[in-house]
């Protein structure tokens, strides 16, 4: 699932990220820009997976302050090593409800909340640790068939039933558009999610407080930007290709 690296790939691979992160907060100024606000009203979040701890390590060192998981057992394989002292450590992929419990009490946010269900088994496990999760609800945002998120014309009433539940806060919305749609259509996307964000927001529902809106990955992080996403999520651009390894 991980790379093993040498001790001069590992080299390598910390110049490559400083190289790329540097591109990549230039990239993320200049949208900001463009967008009415100053970079630092935008979060980077480093997405992590099949990235080495080292590798994840070294990027925290050079300033990333939060990164995502998108499965629980890499993550629960990673987790002991990771520097999380001055970085936050989120969830961004599919979750089981039968997984749940390895997240609780150990991640700052889960952004992948899609059904009533997941959020009831998230608030439980977390009245049962006393602690408070913090989630993002993830939104089909291109009604994909076997694509997680909620339907849109769903988000309304999961916003209502999770605003009730116990030990879980909504801090906010989390999409990730067609992989095939055109820069266009994926702006669209991006500026219809703003839209559901702004409306939510409106609301002031209790327990929910629209903080984030997380969408843009490395092929569209700039788009994401200029259409209101103040959380973006990047792998391949920072980290470079993902090289996915078999187990033995
Ligand atoms: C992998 C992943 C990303 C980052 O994708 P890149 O295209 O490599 O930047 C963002 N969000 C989620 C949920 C992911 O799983």
């Amino acid at each position: 699932m991980m790379e093993k690296l040498s001790n001069e790939d590992l080299q390598r691979r910390f110049h490559d990220v400083e190289e790329n992160l540097k591109v990549i907060r230039e990239n993320i100024a200049e949208a900001a820009a463009r967008a009415g606000k100053s970079a630092s009203d935008i979060t980077l979040l480093a997405a992590t997976k099949t990235v080495p701890v080292e590798v994840i390590n070294h990027s925290i060192e050079l300033g990333v302050d939060h990164i995502g998981e998108n499965r629980v057992q890499e993550l629960n394989e990673k987790y002991e090593s990771y520097n999380l002292e001055r970085c936050e450590l989120h969830f961004i992929g599919h979750l089981q409800l039968n997984k749940v419990k390895y997240l609780i009490g150990r991640v700052a946010m889960i952004q992948s909340v899609d059904s009533e269900k997941l959020a009831a088994e998230i608030s439980r496990l977390s009245a049962k640790k006393g602690v408070t999760t913090d989630v993002l609800l993830e939104v089909n945002i291109g009604k994909e068939p076997n694509k997680s998120g909620v339907m849109p014309e769903l988000l309304p009433e999961l916003v209502e039933k999770v605003s009730l539940l116990p030990n879980i806060r909504v801090r906010g919305l989390m999409a990730i558009p067609p992989a095939n749609a055109s820069e266009t259509e994926t702006m669209n996307f991006f500026l219809r999610m703003n839209q559901y964000f702004v409306d939510i927001k409106h609301k002031k529902t209790d327990n929910v407080s629209m903080d984030w809106l997380s969408m843009g990955m490395s092929a569209d992080y700039t788009q994401a930007i200029l259409a209101g996403a103040n959380l973006v999520r990047v792998g391949t651009a920072l980290y470079g290709p993902r090289i996915y390894v078999k187990k033995h």
